[in-house]
């Protein structure tokens, strides 16, 4: 099983597990690119004022990650792993 799936949070397309199972429940996977670890970062690391975020407001919290990443250079976590063609044009 090779496939890889897509980061919500800046399109780095080389998570290893599906963000979310069918049950809404983070893989735990960070992404090479961005940092954000799914079932972790949307509760932890947004401050939307939840302790759990809600799944309707999973799209914000991506977008406030998003924002903050920017913000702060949009340092590739892993630049070994995420590969340096999207480093140049995924942003
Ligand atoms: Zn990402």
């Amino acid at each position: 099983m090779n496939q890889k799936y897509l980061c919500t949070v800046c399109g780095y397309d080389g998570l290893k597990e599906e963000a979310f199972d069918e049950n809404g429940v983070g893989s735990y996977d960070s992404c090479d690119c961005c940092g954000f670890e799914y079932g972790y970062s949307e509760d932890h690391e947004v401050g939307l004022g939840y302790i759990v975020t809600p799944k309707e407001m999973l799209g914000a919290a991506f977008q406030l990650y998003r924002k903050k990443w920017i913000e702060k250079g949009a340092i590739v976590a892993h630049p070994e792993y995420c590969s340096k063609k999207f480093q140049e044009n995924g942003r």
